[in-house]
């Protein structure tokens, strides 16, 4: 089962599609985008 683990490891961080920076965490009204272009 170390196959799941690696994918998830692997996975691209979740980047911000208005501005691109790395989302870290997903918030409720999480999207494709981050903190500051979410919730302006
Ligand atoms: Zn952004």
């Amino acid at each position: 089962m170390e196959s799941v683990v690696e994918f998830f490891k692997n996975l691209p961080p979740k980047m911000c599609a208005e501005c691109g920076e790395k989302i870290e965490e997903q918030h409720e009204c999480y999207s494709n985008k981050c903190d500051k272009c979410n919730c302006e």
